[in-house]
Order: structure tokens, then C-alpha cells, then sequence
């Protein structure tokens, strides 16, 4: 991370559900989704989190953005207190965090033109006069790429990446300075991939924007992320610079994660640790370093203690008892 004061502060963030687990005699047990995590992103930075699917990625993008509170730990934004607080009632902060979903069909109302869905926003929060929601309509459809005449259509008129353009305008409508990017891409072909990943740079790049960018997938996650943090059953196990993990992984999940990349280039870096069986039940999370039944260089102080994080260099943090102990 840089030395300027992060734009977004999470600390501690802890979420629990209660789980049936049995109706007669009825039971509930606590799962543990997001197991206190602690992130900073600076204003204009992309923070990748990266894991595979239900490590608790998209719980902690919803506790961020309000639509889900914590159990334990803090949001800040701007170094406003957002949770324990009135901040998610107040409108300004609800406009400046806004989300992005993997599958927009869902969120876009299908019986609503385009033009409607983009401005809708604009509508609810009062914000200018009737031309003055038109024209900024059509700035919002012109930056991310879709044609003015394109406005009188409904979404399933529209393929999955311009859903995804439609879904970007609409969160972009309320100029927001952070958006939570919940595996925008995941959905949609390899070539339009690149397209949405590459228009979500550049609007960074235009409007000074900072995004938590969610993904299982490490190869989307190299292409727009200053720093990426890899979460494994709720809990972060390795955080660095970008080009710091790529080049020198250090625990054996984020290696596992790596060797499942295709690679360009044959000759390139391996960091090649197969990934072995399935995530675990964060019903019954396995003792000590949570990773140890998948981990090939597990010892035996993994399985009966809790890793603390190390930094093994400036700005890089692993998890893992093969470093500082
Ligand atoms: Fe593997 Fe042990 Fe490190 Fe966990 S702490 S990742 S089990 S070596």
C-alpha cells in the first residue's frame, strides 16, 4: 500500500450467519463468513480480492457498500465512520459507494428503457433539472460506450457486456468515488472480457475512481489492480503490490491459485503448487492455518495454532507459519 491516507478504511470486519442445521430437534449453528479482515484502498487504486468462490468475497463487498452489517469491525470512508453510525441513512454517503454485479440482467429492469434505468438515480436523489438528468443521461452513455440512439431499448435487447456497460453507467450516475466490482467479468466471454476491464481503467483513469474488485480469477485480477489481497475461508492470507505477488508469491494458496493461470508464455515464472480437494465448510473450519488439509507444505504447528500475518517485505503480508516463525 502507499503512503497516502486510505479512501476506504476496513478493520477488523467480521460477518457470522446463523445456519439451520437441523429442523426436529431444531438446530442452528454460526457460520463464518468474513473472518476479521482488515484493508486499506487509497482514492484512484484498485484493490483486487481474489479467492475462489464463497471464501466471503461478495459478503465483504455488501458490508462495504451497506447493504449488509457487519457482526464485528469498521468501514471508513473518507475517514467517516460508516457502520454504528447514521452514515448509510444519509443519501450523499449511499451516491459515493456504489456496486457493480456479475450478472446485470437481474438488477436492470427489463420493462424499463435503457435511457430510464441509467437515469433512474438521477431521478430519485432529485438531482437537477429534467433536461439537465437527459443530457447527463447521454455524457454516462457516450463514456461507457453505448450509442445515443441505443436509448430507447430495454436490456434484453442487449448482449451480457453492453448489460454490463448499462449496469457501469448507472452506478457511474451518481458520482460515486468508490465501486465495489462483484466479478463484473465472470459472466461474460474471454474478448469481452478485456473490453469491460479495459473501460473500467479507463474511467478510473478519467474520474479519479477507486475500486475493491472482486474475482476467483487472477489473470482478471492482474489487469486492473494495484494491490491484491487473496482470502481463503474468510480470512486474508496474502496481501501485496501486484507485481510484488506475481513475482514472489509467498503462501502455498496464493502459489495454487497462480499455477491454475494459463500462461502466455511457457517460459515464464512457475509457482506451480497443485490445489488439492475442495474448500472446506466454513461450518466447520478446519483448526489452525485453515488451509492446512489442502496445503502440501502443511507442519504440524498448522494444523493446532493461527498464523499471524508477517510482513515479509514492505507492503507484503503473508499468512503462513513457513515465514517468521
Ligand atoms: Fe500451509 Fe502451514 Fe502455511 Fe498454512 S501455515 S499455508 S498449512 S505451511
Amino acid at each position: 500500500m502507499n503512503e497516502a491516507s486510505p479512501l476506504l478504511e476496513i478493520r477488523d470486519l467480521t460477518r457470522d450467519f446463523e445456519v439451520k442445521t437441523g429442523t426436529l430437534p431444531a438446530r442452528t449453528a454460526r457460520l463464518r463468513a468474513v473472518d476479521h479482515v482488515t484493508l486499506d484502498i487509497c482514492k484512484g487504486e484498485t484493490l483486487g480480492l481474489v479467492g475462489e468462490s464463497g471464501c466471503g468475497k461478495s459478503t465483504l463487498g455488501q458490508m462495504v457498500v451497506g447493504l449488509l452489517p457487519p457482526t464485528h469491525g469498521d468501514v471508513r470512508f473518507g475517514g467517516k465512520l460508516l457502520w454504528g453510525t447514521h452514515a448509510f441513512d444519509d443519501p450523499l454517503v449511499r451516491r459515493k459507494i456504489q456496486m457493480i454485479f456479475q450478472d446485470p440482467s437481474s438488477s436492470l429492469n427489463p420493462r424499463m428503457r435503457i435511457k430510464k434505468i441509467i437515469g433512474e438515480g438521477l431521478s430519485i436523489h432529485r438531482m437537477g433539472t429534467r433536461e439537465q438528468r437527459s443530457q447527463r443521461v447521454l455524457e454516462l452513455m457516450e463514456l461507457t460506450g453505448i450509442l445515443p440512439e441505443q436509448g430507447e431499448r430495454y436490456a434484453h435487447e442487449f448482449s451480457g457486456g453492453q448489460r454490463q456497460r448499462i449496469s457501469i453507467a448507472r452506478a457511474l450516475s451518481l458520482d460515486p468515488e468508490v465501486i465495489i466490482c462483484d466479478e463484473p467479468v465472470s459472466a461474460l466471454d474471454v474478448s469481452i472480457q478485456a473490453q469491460i476491464l479495459n473501460l473500467l481503467v479507463k474511467l478510473q483513469g478519467e474520474l479519479g475512481l477507486t475500486y475493491l474488485f472482486i474475482s476467483h480469477d487472477l489473470a482478471v485480477v492482474k489487469k486492473v489492480s494495484h494491490h491484491i489481497a487473496v482470502m481463503y475461508l474468510g480470512r486474508i492470507v496474502e496481501i501485496a503490490d501486484r507485481d510484488h505477488l506475481y513475482a514472489n508469491p509467498c503462501h502455498p494458496y496464493t502459489k495454487a491459485l497462480l499455477a491454475a493461470v494459463p500462461r502466455p508464455d511457457p517460459a515464464g515464472i512457475r509457482h506451480d503448487v497443485v490445489l488439492q480437494g475442495e474448500i472446506p465448510s466454513p461450518l466447520s473450519p478446519p483448526s489452525g492455518c485453515v488451509f492446512h488439509p489442502r496445503c502440501p507444505m502443511c507442519m504440524d504447528v498448522c494444523s493446532q495454532e493461527i498464523p499471524e500475518e508477517i510482513e515479509v517485505e514492505k507492503g507484503h503480508r503473508v499468512r503462513c507459519f513457513l515465514f517468521g516463525k
